[in-house]
């Protein structure tokens, strides 16, 4: 069809006869989920890993080589990102015979600063829409055993009190649903979306984390027996659910 903005304009063709219009509702406001840039990833990344635990507030970051590496970037990339998060507070530099970049060891309360609400709603539901995707995709092909490491994250979060404990699990047990059915397609998406709402979405507090956990079971569970519209229902329920957040 003819896109009356010419072959570079914006999608969707905006006021298509055949496209309806959207109805009114929460879901049609939000804002379009775009790429990142490099620096905007290597921000989202880092923010992952202190989610993860895997940096603590406090600790040296890797040299700027090694990360770019890691992340497939270039070094002046990675310099000028965390030039950046420096600037923001997010970051700390150090010079001297023990220098280097730190992450800030007041990070959450930095942090909170980057709230986005609306941000943060687009990239929810973009995640939604991912995680519903892979269900459907993954529906009677799962190898045997494929959920024992996703089993084993909703246990502990039963068993966990701990708050950071708690965000850090919950955020395992996403990256694992998309390691495990996204057969190596959806883990960095997942992990990008998972990033941006660490700096972006409010926290949850821990009663509403361990409430949702009911959610991964149920989707274990439903996935496990085969039974597609239930698995869908607790991947909505699980996002409807998402909720109030709360300082730090
Ligand atoms: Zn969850």
């Amino acid at each position: 069809m003819a896109n009356s903005a010419g072959k570079f304009g914006p999608y969707p063709a905006s006021a298509s006869a055949a496209s309806p219009a959207p109805a009114r509702g929460a879901n049609t406001a939000r804002l379009p989920v775009r790429q990142q840039t490099g620096a905007e990833l290597i921000r989202s990344r880092i923010a992952l890993r202190v989610r993860l635990a895997v940096l603590a507030p406090g600790e040296r970051l890797p040299d700027t080589g090694v990360i770019a590496e890691e992340l497939g970037m270039s070094e002046m990339t990675v310099r000028r990102a965390l030039e950046t998060m420096c600037q923001d507070g997010l970051l700390d530099r150090r010079r001297g015979r023990v220098g280097g970049t730190f992450i800030a060891s007041n990070w959450d309360e930095i942090a909170a600063a980057f709230r986005d609400e609306e941000q943060a709603a687009s990239l929810e539901d973009f995640h939604l829409l991912l995680e519903c995707g892979l269900v459907a995709r993954s529906a009677d092909e799962l190898p045997p055993n494929w959920d024992s490491g996703l089993l084993a994250v909703v246990d502990e979060m039963n068993a966990a009190d701990d708050h950071a404990e708690l965000l850090r699990l919950e955020t395992c047990f996403h990256l694992g649903l998309a390691e495990a059915l996204g057969n190596g397609m959806a883990g960095e998406q997942v992990a990008d979306l998972l990033g941006r709402l660490c700096l972006l979405a409010a926290v949850p507090a821990p009663g509403l984390l361990q409430e949702r956990n009911k959610h991964h079971a149920d989707l274990l569970a439903a996935l496990e027996l085969g039974r597609l519209d239930a698995a869908v229902g607790a991947v909505k329920a699980h996002q409807v659910g998402r909720g109030v957040g709360v300082g730090v």
